[in-house]
C-alpha cells in the first residue's frame, strides 16, 4: 500500500483514549502474517518480528489513541455535556465540527457550541472559555432528544471530525490525529521496509493504548516485551510559524525530531548518540527537539532495571486541534533511520550503549 493511503486511513480512524479498536485493527491487517501478534491485557497490539537473533529486543511504540472527549451528561434539551480528553487548550475547541460513537455503533456529527460571541460580556471576553460551559449540538431541537433518537450515553467517544487532505503543497498533509496515527503509519512502513532482510535482532511493533491519558498501554506492553532498548515513534512541534519562529531546525521539512527532553524522560545519551551518529552517516536530515509534554518512552524507559530509550518525532503544526499537518519527506527519513537502526543494531552496540 502506498505510503499516502495508509495514512489516510489511519488519520481518518477513530480511536479516542480508551476507544482505540478500530485503529488496532487497521494496524493488525496490514501487520499480516508477517509478525506475531499478541496484546497486553488493556488493548495495546504488540507484533513481534523475528531476525537472526533474539536479542536485542527493540521496541517502537506509537499511539493508537487521540485526544477528544467523552459524553458526561446530556441536558433536558438534548445538549450534551462533556469530557476532554487528552490535553487540549479551550481555545481550540468551540465551533469543532466532532464525531460521537454512540453505544449503538453509529457515527453521529456535531459541533461543539458555546454561548454567542455577540452575547459575550466584555468580562468574558477577556477570557479564555471554559469548557464547563460548551456542549455539542448533534442537531437538536424540540423533542429530539438524543438518548432515545441516538442512543448517546454517557462514555460514549467523542473525536474531531477531520478528514484527510493532502495540500496544495503536495508533499504538506493534513489531517486529524497525526498524533499518534503518523507513527502507527511508521510501523507499517517499517515492517514493509524490512521485507527479505536479516537483521540482527528482534523487532517488536506496538501499537499503545491510553497514551494521551498517562503513557498506560505503552507501560503495559513495556513489561510484556521487555525490550533492551526502546523508541517512542510519535509528533514533535513544529516552530516555523508565526509567533513561534525557532531557527533550531524544529519545522516541517527539518527531517527527524530527535528528542533531547520531553517532561517525561532524559533520553539515554548514548543511544541518541548513536542514532545521531547513524544520521550523519548516512546523510538523513535530523534535529535536536525538545517538548514539554511526554511519550511512550516516558514509562518505556522505566521497566524493571530500566531500559535505554529515545523518542522519535514527526515535525507536526498544530498537535492537540482539530487539524495538523506534517511533511512527507520528513515521514520518509524517519523510515530511513528506523530502518537503518533495525539492520544495524545488534548485540555488540548493545554491549556498548551499556557500559
Ligand atoms: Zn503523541
Amino acid at each position: 500500500m502506498e505510503g499516502v493511503e495508509l495514512l489516510k486511513e489511519l488519520s481518518e480512524a477513530f480511536g479516542l483514549s480508551g476507544y482505540e479498536g478500530d485503529v488496532a485493527d487497521i494496524l493488525k491487517k496490514h501487520f499480516g502474517s508477517r509478525v506475531t501478534v499478541s496484546h497486553d491485557r488493556i488493548g495495546s497490539v504488540i507484533a513481534r518480528k523475528d531476525g537472526t537473533s533474539e536479542r536485542p529486543k527493540i521496541m517502537f511504540s506509537a499511539h493508537m489513541d487521540e485526544i477528544g472527549f467523552m459524553v458526561k451528561d446530556i441536558t433536558k434539551e438534548g445538549f450534551i455535556k462533556f469530557l476532554p480528553i487528552g490535553g487540549w487548550w479551550p481555545g481550540n475547541v468551540p465551533g469543532m465540527k466532532v464525531w460521537i460513537r454512540t453505544s449503538k455503533g453509529s457515527l453521529v456529527p456535531g459541533v461543539v457550541g458555546l454561548k454567542p460571541i455577540h452575547e459575550l460580556t466584555p468580562e468574558e471576553k477577556k477570557k479564555l472559555p471554559d469548557v464547563k460551559d460548551m456542549y455539542i449540538d448533534v442537531g437538536v431541537t424540540k423533542g429530539f432528544d438524543p438518548r432515545e433518537k441516538l442512543g448517546v450515553r454517557p462514555g460514549d467517544p467523542v473525536v474531531p471530525a477531520g478528514t484527510y487532505e493532502r495540500m496544495a503543497n503536495g508533499d504538506l498533509l493534513m489531517g486529524k490525529a497525526w498524533d499518534d496515527r503518523v507513527g502507527c503509519a511508521l510501523l507499517v512502513s517499517l515492517l514493509d521496509n524490512l521485507k527479505d532482510v536479516k537483521h540482527p535482532n528482534t523487532v517488536y511493533l506496538v501499537g499503545s493504548v491510553q497514551e494521551e491519558v498517562g503513557l498506560r498501554g505503552a507501560r503495559t506492553s513495556a513489561f510484556a516485551v521487555e525490550p533492551d532498548i526502546g523508541f517512542a515513534l510519535d509528533v514533535s512541534i513544529c516552530r516555523d510559524t508565526p509567533g513561534n519562529e525557532s531557527d533550531a531546525g524544529e519545522k516541517l521539512g527539518g527531517g527527524a525530531g530527535i528528542l533531547v527532553y520531553d517532561s517525561t524522560m532524559i533520553p539515554h545519551v548514548k543511544l541518541r548518540n548513536y542514532v545521531c551518529d547513524l544520521a550523519e552517516a548516512n546523510k538523513i536530515p535530523y534535529h535536536l527537539a525538545s517538548i514539554k509534554g511526554g511519550y511512550d518512552t516516558g514509562t518505556i524507559h522505566l521497566t524493571k532495571y530500566g531500559v535505554p530509550c529515545l523518542a522519535l518525532g514527526v515535525p507536526t503544526r498544530y498537535i492537540h486541534s482539530g487539524a495538523s499537518v506534517i511533511s512527507l519527506e520528513d515521514y520518509n527519513n524517519i523510515l530511513k533511520l528506523i530502518t537503518l537502526i533495525v539492520k544495524n543494531f545488534n548485540d555488540d552496540m548493545l554491549q556498548k550503549i551499556l557500559e
